[in-house]
């Protein structure tokens, strides 16, 4: 089959990524091999193959927002699942025993494995996932539009969730408008909270206000009222201060990218009235499920570019250079 690995991280502009024929992985016991259809490309790839985090695995294939089919089950896989349109997300397998496993909190887990991370992904023809933690696709998403739910979609969910703001309302600030920010926004109205985007693109902030945000502008002007809730989409830690500035007395800011720049120059001053600043790892199952019906409750259209498997360098260029208003996808088979 072919594959796409990475042996050694660099800048993408020395093209790291190699095309390779490989064999095909076996299922094993509650195991799926998955024909990949597509594969989302996400800025945690970009971070992965600059080294700028940690490796755990090398070579490696990476990729964690996949449309599949699956094609073959190993040992005790339920029959029905072959077949099926899968998508794999980011959270690859989780222990269960642990204690942050044990209390709901999986995306914790300290012995969990992450897709086309600490273990082989998506940018390859097949794979071979764990059956617990595949997720039917709603049928009303081509491939395409789904792939980006699994990453972005997902972990955007997931601090919205955090922001404590599904359960009371209020007024919601996104910063930074990128792929998430464009499937949580639907998602966030349709339960009833007011949308302030702040970005720094003119373009972008005609987007959101088309979208239905109530106010949007660059991210150091003043928004018409104080925020009871705000994520950080942008990976700077520049924004956070702004961020902060913003809210409301009691309100709660959330981080939502997996790698950000230093927060400097944080003064107790913007901490001061009980506000909170939490940071978002991974993404549960629960996550990605209640997402997934969520995105299709409130018609969420994932906005995609698409590039071939071996466009897979210039795609992660793209991503770093000028991302694209939506989501960038590889095409598989
Ligand atoms: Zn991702
Ligand atoms: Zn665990």
């Amino acid at each position: 089959m072919k594959a796409v690995l990475l042996e050694k991280p660099s800048p993408v502009e020395e093209k790291p990524l190699k095309v390779v024929e490989t064999s095909e992985p076996t299922p094993k016991e509650g195991e799926v091999l998955i024909e990949v259809k597509c594969c989302g490309v996400c800025r945690t790839d970009l971070h992965i193959v600059e080294g700028e985090l940690p490796l755990q695995k090398l070579p490696l294939i990476l990729g964690h927002q996949i449309v599949g089919v699956v094609r073959e089950l190993g040992e005790g896989v339920d029959y029905a699942l072959k077949g099926l349109r899968v998508g794999v997300p980011w959270l690859y397998w989780s222990c269960g025993k642990c204690k942050f496993c044990l209390e709901g909190f999986e995306n914790l887990c300290q012995n969990a494995l992450f897709t086309g991370y600490s273990v082989d992904g998506g940018y390859a023809e097949m794979m071979v996932a764990k059956a617990e933690y595949v997720h039917a696709i709603p049928s009303s998403y081509s491939d395409l539009e789904a792939a980006p739910l699994f990453c972005g979609g997902a972990i955007g969910y997931r601090a919205l969730r955090l922001t404590g703001l599904l359960e009371k309302k209020g007024r919601l600030g996104i910063f930074g408008f990128g792929s998430s920010a464009h499937m949580i926004l639907p998602v966030a109205m349709r339960k009833g909270l007011e949308v302030y985007v702040f970005t720094e693109s003119e373009s972008k902030v005609k987007q959101a206000l088309e979208a239905g945000a109530v106010w949007a502008g660059p991210t150091r002007s003043d928004p018409p009222a104080k925020l009871d809730a705000a994520i950080v989409f942008a990976p700077a830690g520049w924004v956070a201060i702004e961020a902060l500035k913003k809210l409301e007395r009691g309100g709660r800011l959330v981080l939502a990218g997996v790698y950000m720049t230093p927060i400097e120059k944080l003064s107790y001053e913007l901490l001061w009235h009980e506000r909170e600043v939490k940071s978002t790892a991974n993404v549960t199952r629960r996550d990605v499920g209640e997402f997934l019906s969520e995105a299709e409750r409130a018609g969420v259209k994932p906005i995609v570019k698409t590039f071939k498997l071996d466009e897979v360098n210039e795609a992660l260029l793209e991503l770093k250079l000028r991302p694209p208003a939506g989501s960038i996808v590889l095409t598989v088979s």
